[in-house]
């Protein structure tokens, strides 16, 4: 079967809400890929930092593969072995108390806006129905109907009213604006440390750390989405600790998964998520045996194999390199650990274009907006690799 052949099968019965590149893929190793046609390429997407442990890694396929054959699902309704024990890893690693489990982003997200409200009613003192969360401009916190609600993108929103009330939105990378919007009532602030769909958006050094303290300082807590800066994508366990933050809640997901099976999940102090009462929040797979012994070999092969240092030796390597490079297109080059952006100026005409010369090349990045091209590619990747694509994406920033 060919490419054109599933790529007219996926647009004739799937919903087009995406605009894929057109390569279709049946193999993953690493940080390659391999299309149906036997072409090879270096994943600079990882699945949007889902595949940060390389794909199909093999320690986690083992899991996978051994929990499958012994228990995969049964609710919470009754307890499971492997749970429990994904609880207290992820919270030792992490430092906080307790630990939440979802399967998607939104889910996770969802999650710390209700235990946020509850806390700002039950806590805090504020009036029922009254609680606000404040959020920054070009936030992107997921799909669902509350969640893009707050989007500043028209895009996600367009069409999908009526909208969930009780957010006010602030610009991103400045503090003072927040403190300007906390009132009384105000439960959270809830940001991104590094921007990633907005396009790898870094906020003025300090930012995270005036924040955490403005939030501090008010009663307000702080809600740090790390669903895709998290384990190890920018160097650090947890973006925040670039500045040394300790957010009252942070929000995981993508990586948890190892790029096998969906886990996200929210993190705090059991004075937060110890609200929550039997039968007042809860999902069907959310912690279940097979996601929790993935997600447990998952966070294991990060330590175990350096991919947080990893990110930052060779994020640091891969950026000095790209802002090297010469090119009448690029308007910035940013990023930190392996998460990287090159910004287009306007005049390039677009990054699908690049994204496409580079497909070509065997390097798949994808296109963020209209202007960005994100470089993300698996931690466990070496400099060899990084030399082997870095003429590539020469050539390609200096096409006309
Ligand atoms: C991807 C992402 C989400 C949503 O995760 P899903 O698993 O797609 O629901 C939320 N927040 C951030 C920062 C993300 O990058």
């Amino acid at each position: 079967m060919d490419t054109q052949y599933y790529i007219e099968l996926e647009d004739a019965y799937g919903a087009h809400n995406y605009k894929p590149l057109n390569v279709v893929l049946s193999r993953g190793d690493g940080v390659w890929v391999y299309d149906v046609e036997g072409n090879r390429y270096l994943d600079c997407l990882s699945a949007y930092s889902a595949v940060s442990q390389g794909h199909v890694h093999p320690k986690i396929l083992q899991t996978l593969k051994e929990q499958a054959e012994r228990l995969t699902l049964t609710s919470r309704a009754f307890r499971n072995d492997q749970f429990p024990l994904l609880l207290k890893e992820i919270t030792e690693m992490s430092g906080y108390e307790m630990a939440l489990m979802m399967n998607s982003g939104a889910e996770a997200v969802e999650t710390a806006i209700k235990v946020a409200r509850k806390w700002a009613y039950q806590v805090k003192g504020v009036p029922r129905e009254q609680a606000e969360i404040i959020v920054a401009e070009g936030n992107f916190h997921g799909r669902t109907t509350t969640i893009v609600g707050f989007s500043t993108e028209e895009l996600y929103k367009e069409d999908f009213g009526p909208f969930t009330p009780g957010f006010t939105v602030v610009a991103y990378g400045d503090a003072s604006a927040i403190e300007k919007a906390i009132t009384p009532n105000t439960a959270a602030v809830m940001i991104e440390p590094i921007q990633g769909e907005a396009g790898v958006r870094i906020p003025p050094e300090g930012y995270l750390r005036q924040v955490a303290d403005i939030c501090q300082q008010n009663n307000v807590l702080l809600i740090a989405d790390e669903i895709q800066t998290g384990f190890g994508r920018t160097g650090k366990l947890f973006a925040c600790e670039h500045e040394g933050v300790k957010p009252d809640i942070t929000v995981v997901g993508k990586a948890l998964s190892g790029g096998f099976y969906p886990v996200s999940g929210v993190l705090a102090s059991s004075e937060i998520l110890g609200l929550f009462r039997p039968g007042e929040h809860g999902s069907t797979f959310g912690g279940n045996p097979l996601g929790s012994a993935v997600a447990r070999t998952a966070l294991q092969v990060i330590v175990d194999e350096g991919m947080v240092e990893n990110s930052r030796v060779l994020g640091e390597y891969f950026l000095g390199r790209l802002q090297r490079i010469e090119s009448a297109h690029v308007k910035a080059v940013r990023g930190r650990g392996l998460f990287i952006a090159v910004e287009l100026k306007d005049t390039a005409g677009g990054a699908r274009r690049f994204c496409e010369a580079l497909q070509e090349r065997g390097i798949l990045a994808k296109e963020t907006h209209d202007t960005v091209i994100r470089f993300a590619p698996p931690l466990i990747i070496d400099k060899e690799t990084i030399d082997w694509a870095l003429p590539k994406i020469e050539e390609v920033l200096q096409m006309s």
